[in-house]
């Protein structure tokens, strides 16, 4: 079955101690969208500009990652940049410059209306809900955010999740949209809102998922060397409903092993610059890594 992804498709300038990269392949859409593909067919859907690398429409075409729902404007492509700290952990946001993102209504093609997976990656509540409602019936659908919309979208947010059946948010955003501090009594608040499932990201530390049948503690791959987290997080939820989508039975079957398949790809992002080092991926790999992370964490 397919995956129906929706979000950000950017270009994206990284800074780390080490090293500076501008105008690599980025997006919430597009990180998802290549980590899906290793597992199941993706639609894409997202805008560029005119000035977006033939390059990149190259490699989502290797993902064999269908473009029909990526608009292509004419203008900039939305650029953003951001700068690691030592620790790799904490980012800040040196620019942003929207492009032809401004003006973006998400319009999908009839093929990707009868999706039965869908994943609204990191983008504006507002389209969000604009790709639902041009959905027919979909069989989970699962959401990703970040502070930003916390702070200027609120209310759209909290009408989304209740059409959501799975929602993902990294800890610091559980804890502002709950007021929170204990993750658990988050979980709870935030089913409370609505999703069946929800899934808070830890960065390094992996992720916790709550559930109709309890918690299931996801473990991040460890890594010796980060070179690059930037999308990290996009990609661990898209490996996850790649897995999802091609997993035979129902998600509650599924979810703790295509978490733990989405945690792995996540891994990967994290050892190159932008998509270098996912783009190069193969599904064999993956598993290698699965059997690894499974091993270090058994009991
Ligand atoms: P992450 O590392 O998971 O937080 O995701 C980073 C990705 O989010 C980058 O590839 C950016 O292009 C993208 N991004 C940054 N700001 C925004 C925004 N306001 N809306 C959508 N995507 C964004």
């Amino acid at each position: 079955m397919s995956v129906l992804i929706v979000g950000s498709t950017a270009l994206d300038s990284i800074k780390t101690p080490k090293a500076e990269n501008p105008r690599l392949l980025g997006g919430s859409a597009s990180h998802a969208a290549v980590a899906a593909s290793f597992f199941s067919p993706v639609n894409l859907v997202g805008v560029v500009g005119d000035d977006f690398p033939k390059r990149y429409v190259q490699l989502y075409q290797r993902h064999h990652i269908h473009l029909e729902g990526l608009q292509v404007r004419p203008g900039k492509t939305f650029h953003w940049s951001g700068e690691y700290e030592t620790n790799m952990n904490n980012r800040r946001t040196l620019l942003t410059e929207l492009g032809v993102f401004e003006t973006f209504t998400p319009e999908l093609p009839a093929a990707y209306r009868t999706a039965p997976f869908v994943l609204l990656a990191n983008i504006a509540p507002a389209l969000q809900h604009h790709v639902l409602d041009q959905m027919r019936r979909p069989k989970f659908v699962v959401a990703d955010t970040m502070d930003l919309w916390l702070n200027i979208a609120l209310d759209d947010l909290l009408r989304l999740l209740r059409r959501l059946d799975g929602f993902v948010l990294n800890d610091s955003e559980a804890r502002q949209l709950t007021n929170d501090d204990n993750l658990l009594s988050a979980l709870k608040k935030l089913h409370q809102l609505g999703p069946k499932y929800v899934i808070i990201k830890l960065g390094s530390h992996g992720s916790i998922l709550s559930g109709p049948k309890g918690f299931f503690l996801c473990p991040a791959y460890p890594l010796r060397t980060v070179v690059d987290p930037t999308g990290a997080g996009d990609s661990f939820v898209g490996g996850m409903m790649g897995f999802l989508a091609a997993a035979k039975g129902g998600v509650e079957k599924n979810i703790r092993q295509a978490m733990i398949h989405g945690s792995v790809v996540a891994s990967f992002c994290c050892e190159g610059f932008g998509l270098q080092r996912t783009a190069k991926l193969n599904r064999a790999q993956i598993e290698k890594r699965v059997r690894e992370l499974k091993a270090m964490t058994r009991v």
